[in-house]
């Protein structure tokens, strides 16, 4: 059997990223995954694209979206290169969406659904290890070791301020790319505020399910 191609959509902070390392690491698929894509490229020279600011960096910060020529353009590559996949962050608008449809079919559209309250609660309690990657929550799952503790960063765009345009760009843009799945009859609705675990296990089964 080929490998699946899955889609998996949510708020900022629904917990896309860390269901994603788990179906990269069950299902042995590529994670393509646009926000990281562009925090390594945040500094990359846009401005011959007509694009408001020069940087990817600059729309990221305030919480906008970086333009879409550029994000289809990672996504085109990646894909191009990938035999399953598991696409995060991407598409966040319709005109994304229908790009995505001439780029690649799906098998698994997934949708984390989480309350915003829980969204708010989670981003700006969201703390980075810089030494190894490894994400936190000050309140859910604080480090045990202080060093670890002291030394913990905050993401840029997981300030208050930037989490709330964030959760805004979302209703506006995003949530019609989730009706449009929804209407189309494709979308597997997962409950995202379940422990870790359990929603894991119903992003699983359901990708079995569908794949
Ligand atoms: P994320 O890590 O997915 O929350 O993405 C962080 C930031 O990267 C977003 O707030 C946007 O500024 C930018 N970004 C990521 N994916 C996209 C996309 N598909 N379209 C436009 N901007 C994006």
């Amino acid at each position: 059997m080929a490998q699946p191609r899955i889609l998996i959509l949510g708020a900022p902070g629904a917990g896309k990223g860390t269901q994603s390392a788990k179906i990269t690491a069950e299902f042995d698929v590529d994670h393509i995954t646009t926000g990281d894509a562009l925090r390594n490229n945040k500094e990359m020279d846009i401005s011959d694209m007509d694009t408001e600011y020069d940087t990817p960096g600059e729309y990221m910060d305030r919480g906008e979206l970086v333009p879409d020529d550029v994000v289809n353009a990672i996504v085109d590559e990646a894909l191009s290169q990938a035999d399953g996949f598991v696409l995060d962050g991407y598409p966040r608008n319709l005109e994304q969406a229908e790009e995505l449809e001439d780029m690649t079919e799906l098998d698994v559209v997934l949708y984390l659904d989480v309350s915003e309250e829980e969204l708010v609660h989670r981003l700006t309690g969201r703390r980075m290890d810089p030494e190894t990657g490894d994400i936190y929550h000050l309140e859910y799952n604080p480090p045990e070791d202080p060093e670890v503790e002291d030394r913990l960063v905050q993401r840029d765009d997981d300030t208050e301020e930037t989490v709330k345009e964030r959760l805004s760009v979302f209703q506006e843009n995003t949530q019609p790319v989730i009706e449009h799945y929804e209407e189309q009859g494709d979308l597997e609705r997962v409950d995202g505020e379940q422990a870790p675990d359990e929603v894991w296990a119903d992003v699983k089964s359901t990708i079995e399910r569908n794949a």
